[in-house]
């Protein structure tokens, strides 16, 4: 492939895509994961500054494609994605990922922010957290009848009723299954990220009879083309974008 491509990652599948690409692709982290060190495209770390930032960025670059192959939940750069593409004048193409869909026995719940997790999570002692850091600035409002068990990167000290896991995942379902089982969870608090990888710990949820509380996905911007899965993604690029 000779044109340039601005991939923005922070997923497996765009990591996957990566290690696909030469070096007229741009390869864009946040900085938060690990950045990988063995890509023949070019990789970049960090923020653009912004709408504005991620337009001059595009114009600079000679970038002809714009990818989003962000997470589900990271509204704000697919946002910012679409919108300088606009003012670039390029196109921006994808993958919106679908969410996992519950089973007829399943019980997942959704909510919509932290007030509403907090009112759902009432009636339960031992939640587990794998939606991220947010829980975190909620440690010192942990109600007298919880214990919290909050899994997120990176593991930070914790006040007597909570437990912080720093782990990078995936994780198997024999590794959720012992987690599930040492911590007595009797529910499990998520993202809906619909990744394959991340879902082990929804069977687990299964098998235990436990209910789920999904935090509920942000609405992300339409953009020229959107892929459901990267497959269908890769076979478009091959075709051109022009
Ligand atoms: P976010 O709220 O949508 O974005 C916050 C800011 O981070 C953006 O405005 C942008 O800064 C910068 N940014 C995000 N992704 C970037 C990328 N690929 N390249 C360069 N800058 C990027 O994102 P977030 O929810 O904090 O997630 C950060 C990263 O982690 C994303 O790349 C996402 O794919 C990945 N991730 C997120 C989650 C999640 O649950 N949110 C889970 C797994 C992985 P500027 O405005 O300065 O350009």
């Amino acid at each position: 492939m000779s044109a340039r491509l601005l991939l923005l990652g922070g997923t497996s599948e765009a990591l996957r895509l990566a290690r696909r690409l030469g070096p007229e692709t741009i390869y864009s982290l946040a900085g938060l994961g690990r950045v990988p060190d063995d890509l023949a495209c070019r990789v970049r770390v960090g923020g653009f500054g912004g709408v504005e930032g991620l337009a001059a960025f595009i114009d600079r670059e000679s970038i002809e494609l714009l990818l989003d192959l962000t997470h589900p939940y990271a509204a704000q750069i697919s946002h910012n994605a679409a919108r300088a593409a606009e003012l670039a004048g390029v196109p921006c193409w994808a993958l919106r990922r679908p969410g996992w869909q519950p089973r007829a026995d399943d019980d997942w719940r959704e909510v919509d922010d932290w007030d509403g997790l907090t009112r759902a999570l009432a009636p339960f002692q031992r939640p587990l957290f794998t939606s991220g850091r947010e829980p975190l600035a909620h440690l010192h409002q942990i109600p007298a009848h919880q214990h919290w068990t909050v899994r997120c990167l990176q593991a930070e000290p914790a006040p007597p009723r909570a437990e912080v896991i720093g782990a990078r995942g995936p994780f198997s379902l024999d590794e959720e299954r012992a987690l599930f089982a040492r911590i007595c969870c009797d529910v499990l608090v998520s993202k809906n990220s619909g990744s394959a990888s991340t879902e082990p710990k929804l069977q687990v949820a299964r098998e235990l009879g436990l209910p789920v509380l999904l935090l509920r996905r942000p609405q992300l911007p339409v953009v020229a083309r959107e892929f459901a899965e990267p497959d269908a993604l890769w076979a478009a690029l091959a075709v051109g974008w022009r």
